[in-house]
């Protein structure tokens, strides 16, 4: 695979078709190794929303979406997942050009997961609990009564550049698996991988139950969150805008997903098999460039090893390969833009002025072939405390900060002593030990002995400003639908209706 300079065109996707944005505008796309224009995308704007959640609100309601049975949505759901892998090296190429993932990443994980995810959904559909009964009461007289699980309705999803394919899907898996319709607004910076999606589904579901459109979040995003047609808000990104998000949707009283910021502690025990927590330790904030939400940023390392760590952390680290992310010797590729590189390495400013020792890294980096992308080395701060800006604010790029403690009751209450709550770690030989501090941990993700972990069938989501509710695993499936109680009395004499007499006993 080799990036190709042409630069292709974009419309957006709606109600099954390409169409261009009623604005006539387009916005540039760039590949983050080499700076190069890769696409020219169709700006959408307010109209083109209206038009986008009108094609979603008439394919919810439409017959053909609305009837069809699990089973038939299973074997969609199973095509979609077949399709995907069809298109995998299309997926993998756009999302590479546009996001800056490596392609060792692309073709080992992502593309992957997605096809298995809406295998995975498909096949827990055909078990799912649409309709439970209840027991018959014996108060106020017999019944049935059921609990049915329904489609919300149109859900809008707002996702982040970092992993943009499978952000996606993370969304438009369950959406579909339970019968709703979908308007996307994926980031400026990555709308490849999600246009070219929403054209594979389209293949097998009505018009209108897909639809994409790319465009500025003020714009775009924001009147999807405030639609009143739009019944759920699904968003992945930053907690700032989770907030925004959560302030426009209250307006409608959306059902909401939030998935945020991290700022995730991995703590090392003294008893550590350090040849695979050190390594470990690295893959966890290193990968992607530091630019995933769930990095192990904050590294707890125990007072008697502190200084043995800091020297194998930087033996480990220099092993790592920056470069362009087709090469496949590449770990550390680019990060996403210009201004994310300044905003990193202002950080690691901060670092320095607070007081952090830079033992490894710091600077940015030039890689032959790739003069105008945005690269920075795997950067390595110790004696953080765990107060300083650079121990409490979301880098979202290649930073671990190395944080000294003296027992373990410390280490943990410094893990929790932060806004976030998405993922956290612990690297023991002692499973008593790792259990103990993963039930201390407030965290949505804990990972024992390993990082970056994430299953299909797991839940995966945020405590505290992480975020709201929970992706993947047979959660997700609820978070798709709405809950209505269904009463139906069995009593057919007047004289027998309790309820009736109790409560208004004239009428009998
Ligand atoms: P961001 O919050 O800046 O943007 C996310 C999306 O929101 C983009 O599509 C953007 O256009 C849109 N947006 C921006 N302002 C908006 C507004 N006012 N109204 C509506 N939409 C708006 O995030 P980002 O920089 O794209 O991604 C990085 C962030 O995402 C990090 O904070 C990271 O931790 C987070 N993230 C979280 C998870 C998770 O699962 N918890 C996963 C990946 C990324």
């Amino acid at each position: 695979m080799s990036v190709d300079v042409q630069v292709k065109s974009f419309p957006l996707f709606v109600n099954g078709k390409w169409v261009d944005s009623v604005g006539g505008e387009t916005f540039d796309v760039f590949h983050p190794a080499t700076g190069e224009r890769v696409a020219r995308v169709a700006k959408g704007t307010k109209q083109d929303i209206e038009l986008a959640v009108e094609a979603a609100s008439e394919a919810f309601e439409s017959p053909a979406w609305r009837e069809m049975s699990p089973k038939e949505r299973s074997q969609i759901m199973v095509t979609i997942s077949l399709k995907i892998a069809e298109h995998a090296e299309e997926l993998a190429y756009l999302e590479l050009i546009s996001s800056g993932a490596t392609i060792r990443r692309l073709k080992n994980f992502d593309i992957l997961m997605l096809a298995d995810l809406f295998q995975t959904l498909g096949r827990f559909i055909l078990d799912y609990p649409y309709s439970e009964a209840l027991p018959v009461p014996p108060f106020p007289g017999p019944a049935h009564n059921f609990v049915w699980r329904e489609p919300v309705g149109v859900c809008a999803a707002i996702t982040p550049w970092n992993m943009p394919l499978m952000l996606a899907g993370f969304k438009i898996a369950p959406a579909l698996a339970m019968g709703n319709t979908i308007v996307v607004k994926p980031a400026s910076h990555t709308p490849l991988s999600t246009l070219k999606l929403a054209e594979i589904i389209s293949e097998v579901v009505p018009p209108g139950v897909i639809n994409v459109v790319p465009g500025p979040g003020r714009e775009v995003g924001e009147t999807l969150a405030q639609h009143p047609k739009v019944s759920k808000i699904t968003f992945t990104g930053s907690t700032e805008v989770g907030r925004r998000i959560m302030q426009l949707s209250a307006e409608t009283i959306k059902n909401t997903t939030l998935e945020l910021g991290g700022k995730s502690p991995n703590i090392l025990l003294e008893d550590a098999d350090l040849n695979i927590a050190l390594p470990g330790s690295l893959l966890g904030v290193f990968f992607h460039s530091g630019q995933l939400c769930e990095s192990g940023t904050r590294l707890f390392v125990p007072d008697r090893i502190y200084d043995e760590v800091i020297e194998g952390l930087v033996k480990w680290a220099s092993k790592l390969n920056i470069g362009h992310p087709l090469d496949e010797s590449t770990d550390v590729g680019p990060v996403i833009s210009k201004q994310q590189k300044e905003t990193i390495l202002s950080y690691i400013e901060a670092g320095l002025a607070e007081g952090a020792t830079l033992v490894c890294g710091g600077k940015e980096v030039t890689v032959p072939g790739c003069e105008n992308g945005h690269f920075i080395e795997p950067t390595i701060f110790s004696n953080v405390t765990n107060d300083m800006k650079i121990a409490q604010e979301e880098i979202f790029g290649p930073v671990l900060c190395v944080i000294r403690y003296s027992d373990m009751d410390e280490a943990i209450r410094m893990a929790n002593d932060t806004i976030y709550g998405l993922a956290a770690g612990v690297w023991t030989k002692d499973v008593n030990k790792a259990y103990h501090v993963a039930r201390k941990l407030r965290a949505g993700t804990v990972w024992i002995n390993d990082w970056h972990i994430l299953r299909n069938d797991a839940p995966f989501g945020g405590y505290k400003q992480s975020g709201l509710g929970r992706e993947l695993g047979r959660h997700c499936l609820d978070a798709y639908t709405e809950v209505k109680h269904v009463h139906t009395s069995l009593v057919t004499e007047l004289e027998k209706k309790t309820v009736y007499r109790l409560l208004f006993p004239n009428l009998h």
